[in-house]
């Protein structure tokens, strides 16, 4: 993933967001001025009885990846995540999407996995993430850019396995092929994406999926997920409602900022999306693409968050 401004940018963007929305505020304040503040409100009883995402468990799917080293694709590691896939979700109706990428390197084999879980509705909630780490890269283990969302989705595995649902389907998927075999550039990235937006276009999936949620390192400790403006804004704004029903709207959508992700080929198609992303890791950024991504920057709490407030945004599209 990569971003197109400089952060002076997103931050001059954020301020002007700011400005506008007290003065909103202001706007509309005058007749609730006695009211006392409002409080975000609890979740319902329908909220409440939503599988409960573990933090901690979440973290341990990460630990488990993140102990097979690098995961470039076609790396010893990237092998045994791919193992580990597999008997992880066993359960879970997996499809491997295997497909030959031409790449600056040459040809490379990839493979996407897609879990299944159904439900009483064609329409399909596809939530996602990406495996691989950093090309060529033996310093960098990607414990939050690849492990955290790998971590999180297989915890939303184990959550959504035996239930029976009501509504859209949800499908997770793991991308392969997200970062650059040797440049950043729209022919060199974003691999895994663009095969499968390509071929469920072709197959008519496209077409039947309500929503798109891509995660992708949201396991920082210090939680500041972003509003992107490649994303869909209704899809956002269910995702902020989701998030303040459950109180942590504080952890959402501050500051905005514009990144290439593996949303683009399915927004570009028409798909509404959502890119959940925290590009603020560590002082300036600095251990993000760095040997500093490991697994001491990540916390249970902030996987929990993400994790419960994507099972909540699914409840909501359920309902609408
Ligand atoms: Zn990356």
């Amino acid at each position: 993933m990569i971003t197109r401004y400089p952060p002076l940018t997103t931050v001059a963007f954020a301020l002007l967001m700011m400005l506008a929305f007290s003065s909103c505020n202001r706007d509309n304040s005058h007749a609730s001025a006695a009211e006392p503040v409002r409080k975000p409100s609890p979740p319902t009883s329908q909220a409440v009885s939503l599988p409960h995402v573990d933090g901690q468990r979440a973290l341990q799917y990460t630990r488990e990846v993140v102990a097979f080293g690098p995961r470039w694709v076609g790396s010893p590691g990237h092998a045994k995540t791919q193992a580990y896939l597999r008997k992880e979700l066993k359960d879970d109706n997996l499809q491997e999407d295997s497909f030959t990428a031409s790449t600056p390197a040459g040809s490379k084999r990839m493979t996407n996995f897609v879990a299944k879980f159904p439900g009483s509705k064609d329409g399909i909630i596809v939530v996602t993430g990406h495996y691989d780490t950093l090309y060529g890269r033996k310093d960098f283990v990607g414990a939050n850019d690849g492990g955290s969302s790998t971590g999180l989705l297989l915890e939303l595995a184990r959550q959504l396995r035996g239930q029976k649902l009501e509504g859209y389907r949800v499908w997770l998927v793991w991308f392969d092929g997200e970062e650059a075999i040797k440049q950043w550039s729209p022919t060199d990235s974003l691999y895994g994406s663009k095969h499968l937006a390509a071929k469920w276009a072709k197959d008519g999936t496209l077409k039947k999926i309500q929503a798109f949620l891509l995660l992708d390192m949201i396991g920082d400790a210090d939680l500041n997920i972003e509003r992107e403006s490649n994303s869909t804004p209704w899809l956002e704004d269910v995702v902020y409602k989701a998030a303040t029903d459950l109180g942590y709207q504080s952890h959402f959508f501050a500051r905005t900022n514009d990144l290439e992700d593996d949303h683009l080929p399915f927004a570009r198609a028409g798909v509404p999306v959502a890119d959940l992303i925290d590009y603020d890791y560590g002082p300036n950024n600095s251990y993000w693409h760095t040997p500093q991504d490991t697994l001491d920057k990540l916390s249970p709490q902030s996987l929990e968050v993400v994790g419960s407030v994507v099972l909540r945004t699914i409840h909501l599209l359920r309902q609408s």
